[in-house]
């Protein structure tokens, strides 16, 4: 027997050490005794690989980061100096003022949610959201569920279970993290017919694949990749043409759900929610967190009698949205409703930053980093499925080191940055590290300052 295992403090003497007794103010015992147990057995099994026995204040002290850690959230806020606007895995859309304060308010009580106060009696959650949303895209009804691939599940599952919907082969799409809308819809038990090539598909395409158990025509908006080159594709009107002919509605699945025309920020025009509904698009179905800039939502904009079929389904109450993003996406519908969209929701603010003034943010920035740093022009995107290859010119700032190791050191600054006490993401290019004011909300800016000026102290 391993005379190392004899050395290996029982639960009880670890519970009588002074660092660990101490946790027992703040956590409960059964739970301390669990983390213990735990550490013990990872240090039986390193003795067992031959490893001495760990001394009884360095499992203590794992003890305790464990707990430490555990305890933490995971979950919290950090800088995206990426330059990518709507970032997926950063948490897409930051939110306004008002509809973050909306929100606080909602989650602190109770709240109008299904009550009519002048009435006195229930009310739906949808009332006055639904207003709202036909006010500003000009569709005759509306409902929003949790997120935008919910919507169009529901939206397929509702209208198009076991029949067929024509769509374009180009347009089966994969939104990231290999989620395939194609497989989504097809969750809905409808069957997707495939149409025309990956770079072309024409009306007559659509037309020609029409059977008996045809139930509409989709759309997908090609929201995270762009085919250049010789290419074509039908544009809504035309879809919404074929399906006058053959009696049948027409599904747009917007993807970002823009409500302000890109074109006007130097951007490449991104399909309007507004045009999808004028054009005569049955359903329109987008996100709330891309570029209308709100909280994670599906929401629907169309006709009455399709969106109706959407509310009365079981999927409908599955996939509803709660209280505290309603009360979010309300806050940001008003914006729109009022016309300061682009002056308060933070992504349009991005959008339509002066680039003196994010050349002015990166400055100041850059003396910051004990010369180590410079500004350079550069590009920043908007991401989250919308706009793809489209970009807006940006001042970043670049750091980089000269002769010394200069990858190692670049790569250790931005593990540095990322492990800040606010959490610092930048992005790499040929051993130079990229900070972009433009994705970062300018309060956050002093805090890169301090970081930048802490980290790049230590290294001269
Ligand atoms: C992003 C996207 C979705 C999914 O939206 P979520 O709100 O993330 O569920 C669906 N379709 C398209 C075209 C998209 O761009």
């Amino acid at each position: 027997m391993n005379t190392e295992f004899r050395k290996l403090p029982g639960v009880d003497q670890m519970l009588l050490y002074p660092q660990i007794a101490a946790l027992e103010s703040e956590y409960p015992r059964s739970f301390i005794v669990n983390m213990v147990r735990k550490q013990l057995d990872a240090a039986r099994q390193d003795i067992e690989k031959g490893k001495p026995c760990p001394a009884i204040n360095e499992i203590a002290l794992s003890v305790q980061s464990n707990i430490d850690e555990l305890s933490n959230p995971g979950l919290r806020p950090l800088i995206n100096a990426t330059g990518v606007l709507l970032h997926t895995n950063l948490g897409r859309a930051p939110l306004s003022k008002q509809a973050i304060t909306a929100m606080s308010e909602i989650s602190a009580g109770y709240s109008t949610l299904e009550f009519d106060v002048i009435k006195g009696v229930r009310g739906s959650r949808q009332t006055y959201i639904e207003q709202l949303l036909c006010e500003v895209t000009g569709a005759e009804a509306g409902l929003v569920v949790n997120n935008n691939a919910s919507a169009v599940l529901l939206g397929l599952s509702a209208l198009a279970k076991r029949k067929e919907i024509i769509v374009s082969r180009g347009q089966a799409v994969e939104i990231g993290d290999s989620f395939r809308i194609p497989d989504v819809m097809r969750q809905s038990g409808a069957k997707l017919v495939e149409v025309g090539t990956t770079n072309c598909t024409y009306a007559r395409d659509y037309e020609n694949a029409i059977t008996s158990s045809t139930v509409a025509l989709l759309r997908v908006h090609s929201s995270n990749f762009r085919v250049v080159g010789f290419t074509s594709e039908t544009t809504i009107e035309e879809l919404v043409e074929v399906g006058k002919r053959h009696n049948l509605p027409v599904f747009d699945d917007l993807g970002s759900g823009c409500l302000l025309d890109t074109t006007a920020y130097g951007l490449a025009a991104e399909p309007l929610v507004q045009n999808s509904i004028t054009g005569g698009a049955a359903l329109a179905f987008f996100s709330g967190d891309k570029l209308m800039g709100g909280p994670q939502a599906g929401i629907i904009a169309g006709k009455k009698e399709y969106v109706d079929k959407l509310r009365r389904h079981p999927l409908a109450r599955a996939v509803r949205i709660d209280k505290i993003r309603l009360a979010g996406l309300i806050a940001t519908l008003i914006h729109y409703l009022k016309g300061e969209a682009a002056n308060v929701i933070p992504v349009w603010q991005m959008i339509s930053a002066d680039l003196k003034e994010i050349e002015r943010r990166a400055q100041v920035l850059a003396a910051a980093t004990n010369g180590f740093g410079k500004v350079i022009d550069g590009e920043s995107m908007v991401g989250g499925g919308s706009l793809p290859g489209g970009t807006l010119p940006t001042k970043l700032v670049a750091i980089s080191i000269e002769g010394k190791k200069n990858t190692s050191y670049v790569l250790k600054i931005s593990q540095e940055l990322r492990n800040y006490k606010t959490p610092i993401i930048g992005r790499i290019n040929e051993n130079v590290l990229l900070l972009d004011p433009r994705s970062v909300m300018p309060e956050a800016d002093y805090i890169i300052l301090q970081a930048l000026a802490e980290i790049t102290g230590r290294i001269k």
